[in-house]
């Protein structure tokens, strides 16, 4: 089996003009700057490149990241489809537990936005779903103020304290290669 850290590379490099990592690098610059609707359409495509490498946790990143940019572009509903599309991948990859955690950051980012209505409907289908498999969404933990690494120490992936897939107040998943990240 790969390394980690190896099959974080493979799954970034990319066919297209630019390799993958340096787009990852210039789609969280875009946001950085603000300019969502640039960010959100490179995203996509990486996490349609991360798919077809069978890199399924960078693709969930990338689909919940790309939502994120088209929330923020006041894109309400193709935020919703990439959350969806984030909870397909979850759930078809077996890793329910996830979508515990990662729908209602979603959900909490939609609403930030001011997408009431597509976070709740995010909420609903993902309960729905989960419901199926005797599970359900879990209460946003309280993060106070520790901080994460800025990378994983497994994988070298940029971490986000106040962006994180939060487990408890301690530890983090690192959506790129589902490590838990503990904080300094
Ligand atoms: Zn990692």
């Amino acid at each position: 089996m790969l390394g980690r850290r190896r099959m974080l590379r493979q799954a970034l490099r990319g066919a297209g003009n630019a390799p993958a990592q340096q787009k990852l690098h210039e789609a969280q610059r875009l946001m950085a700057e603000g300019q969502f609707v640039e960010a959100a359409a490179m995203f996509d495509e990486l996490g349609q490149q991360a798919v077809q490498h069978g890199m399924i946790r960078p693709a969930i990143n990338l689909a919940l990241q790309a939502g994120r940019a088209c929330a923020q572009a006041g894109r309400g509903d193709d935020a919703l489809a990439h959350a969806r599309r984030a909870l397909d991948l979850i759930l078809n990859a077996g890793q329910p537990a996830r979508a515990t955690r990662a729908i209602p950051r979603a959900a909490a980012f939609l609403r930030a936005q001011g997408f009431t209505a597509q976070a709740a409907a995010l909420e609903k289908e993902a309960a729905q779903r989960l419901a199926l498999l005797g599970l359900s969404l879990q209460a946003l933990p309280n993060v106070g103020t520790r901080s994460l690494p800025s990378t994983c120490p497994q994988c070298a992936g940029p971490l986000r304290s106040d962006d994180a897939d939060w487990i408890d107040a301690v530890s983090a998943e690192c959506p790129w290669c589902g490590s838990t990240v503990k904080t300094v």
